[in-house]
């Protein structure tokens, strides 16, 4: 993936900062996003020095239209196109709808939903420029199927379902594919604070009887940022088998 430039969001930590070693260990060049900038430019020089790539780290709340515009005229200032979006930056505010309040209902669809139209917005114009692009979107199994406690969480993960099928129709044509990964319990900082009996309980039901780890997601993101050219509007699932 030499001379391709990838913009992973969230790349800090969990997925993706998995998905951003993944991406950088096939040579790509790397856009870290998250929030502090002291901890991409931490994160950008670790890829650099372990892969020997081009890096680049912005810090930018992808939550705000006016910031991620800049980061993008910024990442191409710095590198002059961009092949790969991974919107992968998501936080939960998790409640009882009716103890949720309505903050934590319009944080969480600002920064999982919303920043997926902000970046992709941002994206579009190099990549159809160029004729190549591979968006990414990190949903999750429960976007799919729903879970009590997570209204908010949920309804942002299906929401980025039908904004990448949406996509994929539109763009299908321009050669831009648009596909999610729908993954199920990944050992993160997300589900540290889950209570391990609830864990173990999730658990039970996966067919796999474990939970995953962020590298198996970062595959799912190589096979659709390097080898799937005939693959779009699509969910996979990086689940253990917990839906089927
Ligand atoms: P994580 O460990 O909590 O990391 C979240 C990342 O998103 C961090 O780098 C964080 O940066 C960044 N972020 C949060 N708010 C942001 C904002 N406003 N602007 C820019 N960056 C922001 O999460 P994870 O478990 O790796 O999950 C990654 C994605 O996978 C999420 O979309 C999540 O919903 C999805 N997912 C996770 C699981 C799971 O089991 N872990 C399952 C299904 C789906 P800061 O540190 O700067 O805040």
């Amino acid at each position: 993936m030499k001379d391709q430039v990838a913009i992973i969001t969230g790349a800090t930590r969990g997925i993706g900062y998995a998905v951003a070693e993944e991406l950088a260990s096939q040579g790509a060049s790397i856009v870290v996003v998250a929030t502090q900038q002291q901890k991409c430019d931490e994160v950008a020089q670790a890829l650099s020095d372990a892969h020997n790539v081009p890096t680049l780290g912005v810090a930018t709340d992808v939550s705000n239209y006016d910031a991620t515009q800049l980061l993008v005229k910024k990442v191409m200032e710095t590198f002059s196109r961009v092949d790969i979006l991974v919107n992968n930056a998501g936080i939960t505010r998790d409640n009882l709808m009716l103890r949720m309040s309505e903050e934590d209902w319009d944080k969480v669809l600002e920064i999982n939903l919303k920043s997926v139209f902000n970046l992709t917005k941002a994206v579009l114009k190099p990549m159809l420029k160029k004729k190549f692009g591979r968006i990414i979107n990190m949903s999750s199994v429960v976007g799919v199927s729903g879970n009590a406690g997570q209204a908010n969480y949920a309804a942002s993960k299906a929401g980025m379902i039908g904004f990448t099928k949406s996509i994929a129709r539109e763009l299908g044509g321009k050669n831009i594919t648009c596909n999610a990964i729908a993954p199920g319990f990944i050992e993160t900082d997300m589900i540290e604070s889950l209570p391990k009996e609830y864990l173990d309980n999730i658990i039970g039901q996966v067919p796999q009887k474990r939970l995953g780890q962020v590298a198996e997601v970062a595959k799912a993101v190589t096979f659709l940022a390097r080898d799937a050219s005939y693959t779009t509007g699509q969910v996979i699932q990086v689940d253990g088998g917990m839906q089927m």
